[in-house]
């Protein structure tokens, strides 16, 4: 019995963060309030981007058997269709992948200001904030992501892995979920701060110090549902003026490090021999140079990237995951708030995010939605993407085929082709024409299922 379990056990944790929750997966039925797929459908396409090649093809019918997708064929009215097959008509729309999105926090609900931050952790309960988190996760499915990566809970401990845990059940309406859980920093790093010594306070972040201790609190988040390790790894971000010798271009957005080299290292140690992957949010320079040094899997946000940084990325296959919208969102308040550098951020993070393109970095889509209202598309994040370099097609890519390979996910979601889940979204119009049409997707189906529009 014993062994069988650890088999068991084993089996589980490889394939945690590969893993494709379906109808399948369903445990406790007698809750399940989002429909089983029908047994067959047929969607017919006024345009399809499949994700596979670059132009849109006219006229195309996808045919569906449960949760999967059998056939994508040229529209064809008089074929023959089993007695009982849902006819899907999208003939005025194109349809494209199930969006992506690698950075979210459905448990947080916007923090512009320290202020935002602290009521939710000190005035909001866990079960509160989970309830609120149930309703983020389907507006982002609502808003065309069927699938995410949530980075961490924000002082709301392992509320994410339960959210999932309902979706994949059909308890409620949301997306595929990766998760992070509690996300790793030091001491003294991370918030709440500014309290007195003697008023105990909750943190945002399980607190972790040398490598040993990091490397336990990677073992408890993983022995508790992380399909992520996530880091934080710098704080306090200025302009230098005293930039280290040799790193260019300037000006260098510089930082304090949080973790040391060291700890960052059995961090990733820990975490890739268990087969899970790590994620360092990594503003500025030294976060991001540590990061990837360490053999981190993907910087996010990395407003501020060295050329050297940039070079060893590629060689190392690290991604990145810019968040130009939530720069500019919080960066006003922020500046109001007495930090003017988040001001200079934008520009920076801008110039980055150019550099990083014309290098030829991984670029996936992430939007740090929850850093910013739910009731804000994150799909907003495409139009500055696009605004900053990016041409439409390799933006949408970003959030298709690129997101699904830095989940490990691409044997099932990120393109529209047999064999693959039925995730596949609609909208009005040409998104490589106008990218802002993805901030309106109008059709959403997830697994089989219709989520919105299409009935
Ligand atoms: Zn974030």
């Amino acid at each position: 019995m014993r062994r069988a379990g650890i088999v068991l056990l084993l089996a589980a944790a490889v394939t945690a963060v590969g893993q494709t929750p379906g109808a399948s997966e369903r445990t406790i039925g007698d809750f399940a309030n989002v429909p089983e797929p029908p047994t067959n459908t047929l969607i017919r396409c006024g345009a399809l981007i499949d994700g596979r090649t670059e132009q849109p093809r006219k006229n195309i019918d996808i045919v569906l058997k449960g949760t999967k997708i059998v056939e994508v064929r040229p529209a064809a009215y008089d074929q023959l269709m089993s007695a009982g097959t849902k006819v899907i008509d999208l003939s005025n729309r194109t349809c494209l992948p199930g969006l992506i999105d690698v950075h979210t926090h459905v448990l947080l609900q916007g923090d512009i200001t320290a202020e935002d931050y602290d009521r939710q952790l000190l005035k909001w309960s866990p079960e509160y904030r989970t309830i609120l988190g149930t309703q983020s996760a389907r507006k982002a499915l609502e808003y065309g992501f069927t699938t995410i990566r949530d980075l961490e809970t924000e002082g709301a401990g392992y509320a994410d892995v339960d959210i999932k845990k309902a979706v994949n059940a059909g308890v409620i309406p949301g997306p595929r979920m990766q998760v992070a859980t509690r996300s790793l920093d030091v001491t003294g790093a991370y918030p709440l701060l500014g309290y007195a010594p003697n008023v105990p306070v909750p943190h945002g972040v399980q607190v972790c110090d040398g490598a040993e201790g990091c490397r336990k609190a990677v073992r408890e988040q993983i022995m508790y549902g992380a399909d992520w390790i996530k880091v934080y790894s710098d704080r306090s971000y200025y302009i230098d003026p005293n930039p280290p010798a040799g790193v260019a271009p300037l000006p260098v957005l510089n930082d304090i490090p949080t973790f040391t080299l060291d700890e960052l290292r059995a961090i990733v140690d820990e975490a890739h021999r268990q087969r899970h992957k790590v994620a360092s949010h990594a503003t500025a320079y030294n976060g991001v140079h540590n990061s990837v040094e360490a053999g981190i899997d993907t910087i996010e946000h990395g407003d501020y990237i060295s050329d050297a940084d940039l070079t060893l990325m590629i060689q190392k296959g690290t991604y990145l995951v810019p968040t130009l919208y939530v720069g500019e969102y919080v960066a006003e308040g922020r500046a109001k708030a007495g930090a003017p550098v988040w001001l200079e951020m934008v520009k920076i993070s801008a110039d980055t995010f150019r550099r990083a393109l014309k290098a030829g970095v991984k670029i996936a889509f992430g939007t740090d939605a929850g850093g910013f209202d739910w009731n804000i598309n994150p799909a907003v994040e495409f139009a500055l993407r696009v605004k900053y370099g990016q041409i439409p097609a390799e933006a949408l890519r970003s959030a298709t085929v690129t997101a699904s390979e830095l989940l490990g996910m691409q044997k099932d979601i990120g393109t529209i082709e047999a064999g693959k889940l039925a995730d596949i979204v609609a909208v009005k119009g040409n998104p490589l024409e106008d990218i802002t049409v993805l901030e309106h997707v109008d059709f959403v189906m997830k697994g089989g299922v219709v989520f919105k529009g299409g009935r």
